[in-house]
């Protein structure tokens, strides 16, 4: 044969043995790894969450060190930033979720495992967990409960919407913080617009029928109106063209600017986008209560109240931490906050052994901080009882005054504190009467902004932290602490412009849109997420949103 047809034979031959080779990884993978099998030689880690803390820990993790059991009642990833995409249908809520499954199989099967249930409690002195399972189609076996034990447990349980008691939201309001709350958003835009073009909607039905009201001017509340207001100059203009005239969308946000949080000029690019694209904003006033179809709201600059009504209203006006938190945290002396898990810089939940907490239900309590406090009780209580006097406790007070502003408040009535501090009247204070003291002045302890970037972050950190195996000793243990990289935030404010705020620089406008949407694609988790939301961007642009409903 030819010199040619030998170098095509053996190519042929290394294709065939390659793929032959890929294809028994494949069935071995397929066959071989299905089961899991916990092997007692290693640590078992309880992972509890599916969202963006608990799976970059899962993620990352070594799992030739460790047995590793994740449990959510959530049985998949969701990647929340583009949930906003999802309400109108730019993008399918299926391409931005990733199966709780998929991470597990990634590590090898044999390795990791999935319990789709919720924690109800924690025995953090017998170390262990107790779940139970929310019967969703009657299936449920027996009472749903089980229980767990663990060597390292995650708590990664993230956090619930936040009404600030305002009489019915629950009832009358969308919130949009999980795939359900978008489905559900989705659909009542579609009624809402099959109902307008029914025969014999009088013009005033169909103007109340198509007022749309958000409730909260920070990224949620903005990426989910300038989403809105897309789909009406797009799609709405195509399919609906009558319904335009009588439709409106109203923005109402407490603080005097959208998006307070971020640089001014920010806020001033976001109002003035949604000034052009017709989105009503109602700065400065604030929600008093929601009826069915109508919110009271009051205008702090008129300080009147006026009505207005809606069809559809999404509340967005923050977060609060997850029920279990609030179960958790007064178990245990250390957690003297009682809305959210603190960690020190290792973020080892404080008063436990071996558990971590991270992402929107914790906060790493500025070791500064906790340590001065106490540092300076052990200071002033000059003869070691672990007790001070109203004299000694005046001493760490107004040394502690000018640093932390909060406290100062406090240092003016220092009787008064004295004797609410003392519980038991015995005219001392004690370590734990102190620290209740450290409560009350209410410390903004959450020290870094409840984001999907911290969460992550923080979920890698960890991974690393348990895969060098250098917190086994848990009292002992010094490494590394936790450095949150604050690599910048993004909004999209509609018509193909985003915001966004890098190295401290501000962005508005077309190629910052490209660059979030470039962003947004290269951070989705797997290929197929990636694969999927890009051709959902381009089904919209070629062929506008789908408007079925089902
Ligand atoms: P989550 O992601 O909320 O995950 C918590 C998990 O715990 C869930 O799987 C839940 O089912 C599970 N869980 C709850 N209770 C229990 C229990 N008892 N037992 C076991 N499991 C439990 N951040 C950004 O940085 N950039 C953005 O652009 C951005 N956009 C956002 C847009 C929207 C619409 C929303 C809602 C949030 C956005 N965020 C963004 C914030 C970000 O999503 C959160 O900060 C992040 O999800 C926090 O991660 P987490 O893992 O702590 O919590």
């Amino acid at each position: 044969p030819s010199r040619g047809r030998r170098i095509l034979g053996w190519a042929g031959a290394l294709t065939v043995l390659g793929a032959a080779a890929l294809g028994g990884m494949a069935i071995y993978r397929e066959f071989a790894d299905r089961y899991y099998t916990e092997d007692p030689s290693k640590k078992t880690v309880v992972i509890l969450g599916s969202g963006w803390a608990s799976m970059s820990v899962v993620k990352d993790l070594d799992v030739s060190k460790y047995n590793v059991i994740v449990i959510s009642p959530r049985n998949y990833f969701l990647f929340t930033p583009l949930l906003p995409s999802t309400t109108v249908g730019t993008v399918d809520t299926r391409s931005i979720v990733e199966p709780v499954r998929a991470y597990c199989r990634r590590l090898g099967a044999r390795s990791a495992r999935y319990y789709e249930a919720e924690a109800t409690d924690i025995d953090f002195e017998n170390k262990k967990i107790y779940c139970e399972v929310k019967d969703i189609s009657g299936l449920k076996h027996g009472d749903g409960k089980f229980d767990l034990s663990y060597d390292y447990l995650v708590v990664g349980v993230g956090s619930v919407n936040n009404t600030f008691g305002t009489k019915g939201v629950e009832e009358n309001c969308n919130f949009l913080k999980e795939i359900d709350d978008a489905t559900r958003i989705r659909e009542r835009i579609g009624d809402v617009f099959e109902t307008a073009s029914l025969p014999g909607i009088s013009p005033e039905e169909k103007k109340k029928l198509l007022s749309f009201l958000v409730v909260g001017g920070g990224p949620t509340g903005v990426e989910f109106a300038a989403e809105l207001s897309d789909f009406l100059h797009t799609d709405v203009a195509r399919w609906y063209s009558e319904l335009i005239p009588y439709v409106n969308i109203k923005l109402v946000h407490s603080p005097d600017h959208l998006l307070n949080t971020y640089d001014a000029k920010i806020s001033e690019f976001t109002e003035k986008k949604f000034k052009d694209t017709k989105i009503d904003v109602l700065v400065g006033s604030r929600v008093l209560e929601v009826r069915p179809g109508e919110v009271e709201v009051y205008d702090k600059s008129t300080k009147s109240k006026y009505v207005l009504p809606f069809s559809l209203c999404v509340w967005s006006t923050g977060i609060s931490p997850a029920p279990l938190v609030s179960k958790l945290a007064p178990k245990i002396k250390e957690q003297v906050h009682s809305k959210l898990l603190m960690t020190d810089k290792y973020l080892r939940l404080l008063g436990t052994d071996h558990v971590f907490a991270l992402g929107d239900c914790s906060t790493v309590v500025q070791p500064k901080l906790m340590d001065r406090f106490m540092d300076l009780f052990k200071r002033a209580d000059r003869d070691g009882d672990g007790t001070l006097s109203k004299a000694e406790f005046t001493t760490v007070i107004t040394q502690l005054a000018p640093e932390y502003p909060q406290l100062s408040l406090y240092a003016d009535k220092i009787g008064r504190i004295f004797e609410e501090v003392d519980k038991d009247g015995d005219s001392r204070v004690s370590e734990e009467e102190f620290r209740e003291l450290f409560k009350q002045a209410d410390m903004k302890l959450k020290s870094l902004p409840a984001t999907a970037q911290v969460a992550s972050q923080q979920g890698k950190y960890l991974a690393k932290l348990l895969n060098s195996g250098s917190c086994e000793d848990w009292e002992t243990f010094k490494g590394p602490s936790f450095k949150y990289n604050h690599r910048g935030s993004f909004a999209y404010v509609g018509g193909n412009s985003s915001v966004a705020e890098i190295g401290g620089k501000a962005f508005g406008g077309f190629l910052t849109w490209w660059l979030w949407r470039g962003v947004y694609l290269s951070e989705q988790v797997s290929l197929r997420n990636k694969v999927l939301v890009a051709s959902n961007w381009a089904q919209t642009f070629f062929f506008g949103r789908d408007i079925s409903r089902f």
